[in-house]
């Protein structure tokens, strides 16, 4: 929370709830990165928060961007970052799509199967591919699944077809898991990349680069280590599996670039028991998980709440959104402790919230709006 956003807030007159980012606080960031592991590329993960201002600043600042569609690319590109500076990471990709990245002149692509390959060679011949790898993902608040990647054991073929086919076999990736709070966790990953630099390398193939993905957290409830212990971390790891032979290596930063810069204001609605007995209250908030807070899915994200009470006696509450679907509750298996003097009309403040809200939040179910958002 930043006086920025405490003067914006006093000053802001609309109702409804709103997500104010403070763009010194990306500034920060970026250059935290930028120091955490100085020989390292920084290719922001747009789908983060895609705001102009965002990406107008870190194209300024020279970052390089993840982006996923061909929209992405657009409103990167909008932003005057140039075509070299923009990967196409997603490894999922209509064939069409490739060929409008390429016609813009992105020519790094991600892939994780010899399919995908084959669209990229058609599509955008002679580009650069990485091959993105199955990594577990313990230790992530949010897990990215199996859905993505390949087993380490088949890198090898994907890229090695990516060769014959006249394709640059660039590099790996991976991604440790979002809010991954162990800087240890990129260890096994790179492991696994030596092995396949290695086995290439004696197929007459030389790999160059290692792109180490995302996953660097943003402080919610629970303490986070610094970026520079995951600077720290990574770069032992490099020379521990690589040697003197470190590769060239990229980041993927999306939660850890933007999270800590937003905060939302909400109101509570209405606060409530459902029984005489029940010890627990209800507070619900006119915001939820489809306007803004998709991520309390599973109540695997818990945002830090602050209140005009802070410091009055608390007691564990359920908190929910205001739409009319049941599963728009925020959290109830694990209770929050909230102020007893909370009321019908507080201000809440949730803080954490720059990354993956405004645009996960729906058009208009329930007739709510979706999640308005101040860049300031
Ligand atoms: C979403 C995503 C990221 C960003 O992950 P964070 O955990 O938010 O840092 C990075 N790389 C890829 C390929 C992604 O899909």
């Amino acid at each position: 929370m930043t006086d920025r956003i405490v003067d914006f807030l006093r000053r802001r007159t609309e109702d409804g709830p709103c997500m104010v980012l403070d763009l010194d606080v990306v500034r920060d960031n970026y250059t935290s990165f930028a120091k955490a592991l100085p020989d390292t590329r920084v290719f922001y993960a747009v789908k983060a928060n895609p705001a102009p201002e965002v990406l107008d600043l870190l194209a300024k600042l020279g970052s390089c961007f993840d982006t996923a569609s061909v929209v992405e690319i657009e409103q990167v590109l909008a932003a005057g970052a140039t075509p070299e500076r923009i990967s196409f990471g997603n490894t999922i990709k209509k064939e069409r799509d490739i060929a409008r990245a390429h016609a813009y002149g992105v020519s790094l692509f991600a892939v994780d199967c010899e399919a995908e390959v084959e669209k990229v060679a058609r599509a955008a011949p002679g580009a650069k591919v990485f091959c993105r790898i199955l990594c577990d993902g313990s230790g992530a608040e949010w897990p990215l699944s199996r859905k993505f990647g390949c087993a380490p054991d088949m890198a090898g073929r994907v890229l090695e077809h990516a060769h014959r086919l006249g394709l640059v076999a660039y590099g790996l990736s991976f991604h440790v898991g979002s809010q991954q709070r162990n800087p240890r966790m990129w260890d096994g990953a790179l492991a696994a990349s030596a092995a396949i630099f290695k086995d290439l390398a004696e197929r007459g193939i030389a790999l160059q680069m290692v792109n180490l993905g995302g996953g660097f957290p943003t402080k919610y409830l629970k303490n986070v280590p610094a970026v520079r212990q995951y600077g720290k971390a990574i770069f032992e790891a490099l020379r521990k599996h690589f040697g003197n032979r470190i590769p060239e290596t990229i980041i993927e930063p999306g939660r850890g670039m933007v999270g800590n810069a937003g905060v939302i204001e909400a109101e509570v609605v209405l606060v409530s028991k459902k029984s005489d007995e029940d010890r627990m209250r209800w507070v619900y908030l006119d915001i939820g998980k489809f306007n803004g807070l998709a991520e309390t899915m599973d109540e695997m994200i818990r945002y830090p709440i602050r209140t005009e009470f802070d410091g009055d006696a608390t007691e564990p509450c359920i908190i929910a959104g205001p739409t009319c679907d049941s599963v728009d509750v925020l959290y109830e298996k694990e209770p929050y402790e909230l102020p007893v003097s909370l009321a019908i009309g507080s201000k809440v403040l949730i803080e954490g919230t720059g990354a993956y809200t405004t645009t996960y939040s729906a058009v208009g179910f329930n007739g709510f709006p979706p999640l308005k958002s101040y860049v300031i």
